[in-house]
């Protein structure tokens, strides 16, 4: 892609955005990439002897709770760590405009909430928070706790990361919110997710099916490609904030 296709793709977004009804923004790792934040498919350094399917599961923490923890607390520290980027700022502007109704992500990491954006359903839960296995208490954590596993504050038992993992379903309230924003979406914007998790990845689809565009962001094509209106292949960190500058020279 080159530059002049870029400009002209990112005037072809602005448009569309613009134009739109009920723009609903869906998120995946690649937007926090630009923060540090390694992508479950990219290089995990100390972890890449593991699969994500052997840690991120609850049979893996019933087996070994203590290993999940330490790859929890390694992936907590590099959270902890990491400020929103530019493209997370750039979903912020594209709110305070009106013209974002919602983020939908399937990150864990937080920064969404943390660069400013208001209405923001974290699909697969956070990072930040420890859910108690027999009481269901949930714990926020302002460090990555230093002894492992931590322990219910009301019970005594042990915590679990209160996020989603591999073959777990999506708590209702997120899964329902999810399904109402893309349900009620003239414009899904989809950025630096592989759109190969479920349910996540078909969200893109109802829009597309109700007659609705989808603008992608990704720095590589996607399960989501194939149905984008508009595909602009780059960093999110660059081409949502050249989305917001042109939409504010409309
Ligand atoms: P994924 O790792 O499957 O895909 C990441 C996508 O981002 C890829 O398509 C890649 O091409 C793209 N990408 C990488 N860098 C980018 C950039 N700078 N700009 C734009 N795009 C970029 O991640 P996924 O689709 O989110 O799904 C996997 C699961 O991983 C999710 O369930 C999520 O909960 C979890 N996860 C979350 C975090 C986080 O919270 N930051 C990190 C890793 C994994
Ligand atoms: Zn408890």
């Amino acid at each position: 892609m080159t530059m002049v296709d870029i400009e002209e793709f990112v005037a072809r977004a602005a448009e569309i955005l613009v134009n739109s009804r009920h723009a609903v923004c869906l998120t995946g790792a690649g937007i926090s990439a630009e923060s540090g934040i390694p992508t479950f498919r990219g290089k995990d350094g100390l972890w890449k002897k593991f699969r994500v399917e052997d840690l991120a599961t609850p049979e893996a923490f019933k087996r070994n709770p203590n290993l999940v923890w330490e790859w929890y607390k390694w992936r907590m520290q590099l959270v902890y760590n990491a400020r929103p980027n530019a493209g997370h700022f750039a979903l912020v502007d594209l709110e305070t405009m009106g013209i974002l109704k919602c983020i939908v992500t399937q990150n864990v990491d937080g920064l969404h909430l943390i660069a400013g954006s208001k209405c923001v359903v974290e699909l697969h839960g956070s990072i930040r928070r420890g859910r108690c296995i027999e009481c269901d208490f949930k714990v926020t954590f302002d460090n990555p706790p230093e002894t492992i596993p931590p322990k219910c504050t009301k019970c005594g038992c042990i915590l679990r990361p209160d996020v989603v993992w591999f073959g777990e379903p999506i708590p209702s309230q997120s899964l329902n919110k999810a399904l109402e924003l893309f349900h009620k979406a003239d414009v899904a914007l989809v950025v630096g997710t592989s759109g190969v998790v479920y349910p996540a990845g078909y969200f893109p689809y109802i829009v597309k099916e109700k007659g609705g565009a989808v603008i992608e962001v990704n720095i590589d094509k996607s399960a989501i490609t194939p149905i984008a209106d508009v595909f602009i292949r780059g960093k999110a960190g660059e081409i949502l904030p050249k989305i917001v500058d042109k939409i504010k020279l409309l």
